[in-house]
């Protein structure tokens, strides 16, 4: 049976400001926003390791509270919990990364020992031994640790405020500190339950779902990656089980991702079921960015006019009209090599 991992990306795209990120020279820098990143890239390589996750809290949403969390968590019966914050420190000479655990909680402490190994492995330091037992009555108190009843772990990935882990946390390094730091917490987890890990690079995981233990079950017509759907009025209730609400029903989603009868919605960053969800549009969708193809070495161009990567954030200027080779395709984007950035393929030519 896969585990399920809850992935707990901390506070929500609401909570800064008034706390919950750091301002330098006027800017203000979010922790959702960096939780966010890496709670993605997580989830990303934790399903290609075989495993189901769930996102009470989604990436660059509004906060979902601590309670609901840990209440949902509970319910569902997850696996384990793996919360991913940043820490803050009035001094700037502060910098590493730390683990959570409840302190009587041998399993959590496990856990937090092989996820402070990885982290040393990837070559990142710790604050102090980067281990903390979860107390009551302490500054470590916290809900995630204490209220839940499954095995459970709050990592701060370094310090926002700290002078070497900015740059880390939100500056020029971010892009690469957010894959190691998912991929630090993928293989700690995959150590934690005897799994032998899997990195998701010279694999195409992304093009066809990679395990083929579930039968491609009996789905309603061809849905594929980057076409879109119009999610049914009717549907009442999420593949992973909460109900959807009214204001996301009635409305055309990008489908990121198609596995047996599921879709993810990009958008919404949510599963749904196939049946619930109709080919509004689709064929517009693939009469026209089918006529490109791009293959693996080719060199493109992005177009100066590009304004995101494929996974939503912004493109560098640096990056706008320069050339890079090609080193993944999937449906709608291709993967440029050197700056290792998912870009649409109507953005490059
Ligand atoms: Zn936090």
């Amino acid at each position: 049976m896969a585990k399920t991992i809850a992935i707990d990306i901390g506070h929500g795209s609401d909570t800064f400001p008034p706390s919950k990120g750091v301002y330098k020279n006027g800017k203000g820098y979010a922790e959702h926003d960096f939780n966010s990143k890496v709670g993605v890239e997580l989830d990303k390589l934790l399903k290609h390791n075989g495993f189901k996750t769930l996102m009470k809290q989604k990436p660059f949403a509004p906060d979902v509270p601590l309670i609901t969390r840990t209440n949902y968590y509970n319910a569902k019966g997850v696996d384990l919990v793996y919360s991913l914050h940043a820490n803050y420190n009035g001094s700037p000479d502060v910098n590493g990364r730390c683990v959570f655990y409840w302190h009587t909680a041998n399993d959590a402490k496990k856990l937090a020992n092989i996820i402070v190994d990885e982290i040393t492995k990837a070559g990142y330091s710790t604050h102090g031994n980067g281990l903390h037992a979860s107390k009551p009555n302490s500054w470590t108190n916290l809900h995630i640790c204490r209220e839940t009843k499954m095995t459970a772990v709050l990592v701060e990935n370094g310090f926002m405020s700290g002078d070497k882990d900015f740059d880390l946390v939100f500056g020029s390094k971010q892009k690469q500190y957010v894959k190691d730091m998912a991929r630090v917490h993928a293989k700690a987890i995959c150590r934690y339950y005897g799994v032998k890990f899997k990195d998701l690079d010279g694999t195409t995981v992304a093009d066809k779902p990679s395990k083929p233990s579930k039968p491609a079950s009996k789905s309603s017509g061809s849905i594929s990656v980057g076409s879109k759907v119009y999610l049914s009025k009717s549907a009442s209730k999420y593949a992973t089980g909460e109900k959807i609400p009214s204001s996301i029903k009635g409305k055309t989603y990008t489908v990121q991702q198609v596995k047996g009868n599921k879709v993810l919605l990009k958008e919404i960053y949510s599963w749904v079921h196939k049946s619930d969800v109709g080919g509004s549009g689709k064929s517009t969708a693939s009469n026209k960015p089918k006529s490109k193809s791009f293959s693996v070495g080719q060199k493109v161009t992005v177009k100066k006019s590009a304004s995101k990567f494929a996974t939503g954030e912004s493109i560098a200027s640096f990056v706008k009209g320069n050339s890079y080779k090609v080193k993944q395709v999937k449906s709608d984007r291709v993967l440029l090599d050197g700056i290792m950035s998912w870009v649409r393929k109507s953005d490059v030519y």
